[in-house]
């Protein structure tokens, strides 16, 4: 683990949680989990989690850009699967063996026309669109390939996947309605291809979820898969950031950009080293809070590209230089404070900043 320079904030990100919550994944789906590390594992850093998983047993893992499987496949090795989830660009070739997620019967022809002249067929996933409307082939271009599956030809495909739109909501009926046209459009477009289907809230639904590989992102991270009910995973972040300068300001003084906020009477305003800049949302502004010594500290006023504004006159002991805890803790994980800005903890997560110190801790 690095060292924090003057000023700046500390990322800590527990290695042994997330492994935790990965076998976790694994022993409620009854079949294995990728693990899916697009975005920089969601922030946290795609290459030390990726190792630390691929300690523990995990062969497959899913970044979302080429690009992001290049970096997974130089910081982990020839050997584990990476599956890049918005394919290769066109004409791109065989990358770093890298596998693509063939989104639409033009990825689906182009690819297995480049297997059928190398003499060597592609391997690839086939992504069915269920009811995302978004990438997959959609309806259509299922029957097509139904109709005339000899278009597969050249094509290795490991899984057949689709994606659920609602699995964080139990009761929706979209949820039964994917599983139904993902069985049938996998039965007949793709007999006998391994399937990949449930994501991390995918994972909670039950058997007709269950497929030959879970794709889970969000709760190896912490994040609650099952909203509404008590969160089953453990927490894997906390971020420190330190004071930089502790004041006292007159009843009537007003406080940064906007003048926001303004002091009632005798106030300690306690400025630390972390702004919008670094993911800490602006429309947390005046609605958040970070931890002290375990106590809670209000945030006050308007939140700047760097610097964040506390109320510490509660807190006559604390000095510039002390650390507040802007995520983590009780009542104030990713999801808590996605809640108070009206987001959800994959964006608090995946907005963290570059300038904090990633401090990967475990997973040995
Ligand atoms: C992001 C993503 C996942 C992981 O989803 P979580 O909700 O974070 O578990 C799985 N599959 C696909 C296709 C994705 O884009």
């Amino acid at each position: 683990m690095g060292e924090a320079a003057a000023g700046q904030g500390v990322l800590r990100i527990e290695l042994d949680a997330i492994v935790a919550n990965w076998r976790d994944l694994g022993a409620r789906h009854g079949a294995p989990c990728a693990g899916v590390v697009k975005a920089d594992g969601y922030g946290l850093g795609a290459v030390p989690v990726a190792r630390a998983l691929l300690a523990a047993g995990c062969r497959t893992f899913f970044v979302a850009h080429l690009t992001e499987g290049f970096v997974l496949r130089a910081g982990l090795g020839a050997g584990p699967e990476i599956i890049v989830l918005n394919g290769f660009p066109p004409g791109a070739d065989e990358q770093a063996g890298l596998m693509p997620v063939l989104n639409s019967l033009g990825d689906v022809a182009a690819h297995a026309a480049a297997g059928r002249a190398e003499g060597r067929p592609r391997p690839a996933l086939l992504h069915l669109d269920t009811g995302m409307s978004r990438l997959g082939l959609d309806a259509a271009e299922q029957a097509a390939l139904a109709a005339d599956r000899s278009r597969l030809t050249g094509l290795d495909l490991r899984f057949v996947m689709t994606h659920l739109a609602c699995a964080d909501e139990p009761a929706h009926p979209l949820n039964a309605a994917q599983a139904a046209r993902f069985a049938e459009a996998a039965a007949r477009i793709a007999p006998g291809v391994p399937r990949s289907f449930a994501n991390s809230s995918g994972l909670f639904l039950g058997p007709a979820y269950r497929s030959d590989l879970a794709r889970p992102g969000c709760a190896l991270y912490g994040i609650n898969p099952t909203p509404g009910v008590a969160n089953p995973m453990r927490q894997v972040v906390t971020l420190e950031v330190p004071v930089l300068q502790i004041r006292e300001i007159a009843a009537g003084t007003t406080v940064g950009y906007g003048a926001g906020y303004t002091a009632h009477g005798r106030l300690r305003v306690a400025t630390v080293a972390a702004g919008y800049a670094d993911g800490y949302l602006r429309s947390l502004s005046g609605r958040s809070l970070a931890l002290f010594q375990g106590r809670a500290v209000p945030l006050i006023g308007r939140i700047s590209m760097d610097l964040t504004t506390f109320d510490a006159t509660e807190f006559p002991e604390m000095r510039p230089g002390d650390r507040l805890m802007l995520v983590g803790g009780p009542g104030n994980t990713p999801d808590d404070i996605a809640a108070r800005c009206g987001t959800i903890g994959y964006e608090v997560l995946t907005a963290l900043g570059p300038r904090y110190l990633r401090a990967h801790v475990g997973g040995a």
